[in-house]
């Protein structure tokens, strides 16, 4: 086969004791998956309902990495967030077929142009020029699930510049792991390369030319992203 321009090449990440690196397919996201963070936002989370979004594959960035800062935001905004990683597809899964599913985990952060999601959300109109934007899913290197089993609880936060901003816990996940792999299988063919980020707590915020953020979520590992000054 031929093509009349060179294909992008395949995003990829690597794997913690592995030399083979893992393929990215699709990026889902959800928003709205920690009560704190809700609140935060101005949300009820009595009435919450999993909201899912997705970025472009090409918006990966392996860390420890620098990036500019993002085009046509005066207010991008960190969120950290553990991330799964699908080893195996799945249409309509049932709950014990979720764990084998899970390939691994991984930081992720899901940078958001704040000031143009809120514009969309008063319009009423979607999220993809706040969310799927070049370089707005930076990401650690995976932790396989064989060796850490599957995360359940563990603490999630974020330095910036030294200065802890967000801390939570993965057990207050308002749509635990498995749940949100059940239900978004409902919704869309899962395959393997998948990655979901899973939502961040309480704490985003603004980054700025010069930061450096560090996250970790306990057991999977850490992500160190520098914003170019
Ligand atoms: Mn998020």
């Amino acid at each position: 086969m031929s093509f009349i321009f060179d294909p992008d090449p395949q995003p990829s990440i690597g794997i913690i004791g592995e030399e083979s690196r893992f393929p990215v397919r699709r990026v889902y996201n959800v928003a709205r998956n920690y009560k704190k963070h809700v609140i935060e936002m101005g949300g009820d989370p009595e009435i919450f309902t999993p909201a899912y979004f997705l970025k472009p594959r090409d918006a990966i960035v392996e860390c420890p990495a620098e990036i500019p800062y993002p085009m046509g935001t005066e207010d991008c905004h960190y969120e950290i967030e553990l991330v799964i990683a699908l080893g195996r597809d799945g249409v309509n899964v049932t709950p014990s077929e979720v764990e084998d599913m899970i390939y691994g985990y991984a930081v992720g952060l899901d940078l958001t142009r704040r000031d143009l999601q809120a514009i969309a959300k008063k319009k009423a109109a979607p999220w993809d020029t706040s969310k799927a934007f070049d370089r707005s899913a930076p990401i650690s290197q995976i932790r396989k699930a064989s060796e850490i089993r599957h995360l359940k609880s563990g603490s999630i936060w974020l330095n910036v510049n030294g200065e802890k901003r967000q801390e939570g816990d993965i057990s207050d996940l308002i749509v635990p792991v498995c749940e949100l792999i059940l239900d978004l299988s409902k919704l869309f063919e899962l395959k393997a390369g998948d990655l979901i980020f899973t939502g961040t707590p309480e704490g985003v915020g603004p980054i700025h030319k010069g930061d450096h953020l560090e996250g970790v979520v306990e057991g999977v590992g850490e992500l160190s992203l520098k914003i170019f000054r």
